[in-house]
């Protein structure tokens, strides 16, 4: 558990390989992500990035190489995966909220139970939050009488409450109808614009090649092209990402 020399990378994956039995999902990723920086992964269905993303907070154990987090490697059999995991907020296709309590009261959950944060504190924030995500008139619903889009904004403030360094998004727009993707997309455009490192895997292109810093393209496990986004769509060099994007774009 020994910082990072560094200091500006938040994130160090090194010959990454996750396999489920005989599957090889990851094949070998390597992949600096620095502070603020905002990648978007983009690929087929298949192509491991749901499993890359969660091996960067380990919630899949790692076959091999290694993740290194704030400068805390995952991989090591000591390392305190609650503090690490605090740190990252995580953003799922289906928002997971808690349906028998109230819009606050999901958002103030996880400071008051897990950073024993007082109770008037964590309401401030939580509120604070959700006239960032543009839902503080929605504080006392409950999450049913919420719309899809709504619901989504208060799982990205629920994530938000416990002040993590780092944002993931696995495809949070993919299960929206598409009136709503884009108040969600404009609340991951907000982060961005305040300097949040993020990881974003979509398939949004339009929003990837506006807001990324750099685009990853996986396919079969690997990452096959990279760089910055009007390269990655404008000038692809792989046929592999060259029919992917004739057939997304
Ligand atoms: P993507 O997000 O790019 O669609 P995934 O990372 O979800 O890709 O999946 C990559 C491959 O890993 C798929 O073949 C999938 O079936 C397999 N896979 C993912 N999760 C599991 C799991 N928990 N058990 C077994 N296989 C899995
Ligand atoms: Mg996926």
């Amino acid at each position: 558990m020994s910082p990072t020399t560094e200091k500006n990378v938040k994130i160090a994956v090194r010959g990454l390989k996750k396999s489920f039995g005989a599957n090889e999902v990851l094949k070998g990723i390597d992949v600096d992500i620095a502070e603020g920086e905002v990648v978007c992964v983009i690929g087929p269905s298949g192509s491991g990035k749901s499993t890359f993303l969660r091996c960067l907070n380990k919630l899949e154990d790692i076959t091999a190489g290694s993740v290194t987090v704030n400068g805390f490697d995952l991989t090591e059999p000591k390392v305190d995966l609650n503090a690490v995991r605090q740190n990252i907020g995580m953003v799922f296709q289906h928002f997971n909220l808690f349906p028998h309590m109230s819009v606050i009261q999901n958002i103030m959950l996880a400071p008051v139970e897990l950073k024993k944060k007082d109770k008037p504190g964590a309401r401030e924030q939580a509120m604070e939050l959700l006239r960032r995500v543009g839902l503080a008139e929605k504080a006392d619903a409950r999450p049913a009488s919420l719309s899809g889009g709504q619901k989504q904004r208060v799982a990205i403030a629920r994530a938000l409450a416990m002040n993590p360094g780092i944002m993931l998004f696995d495809e949070a727009t993919s299960a929206l109808d598409p009136e709503m993707v884009g108040e969600v997309l404009q609340v991951i455009r907000d982060l961005a614009a305040e300097g949040m490192t993020m990881v974003v895997v979509t398939h949004e292109m339009g929003f990837a090649r506006e807001v990324a810093d750099r685009v990853i393209f996986m396919d079969g496990g690997v990452i096959c092209e990279q760089g910055r986004p009007e390269d990655v769509f404008g000038n692809p060099q792989q046929p592999r990402l060259q029919d992917f994007l004739a057939k997304v774009l």
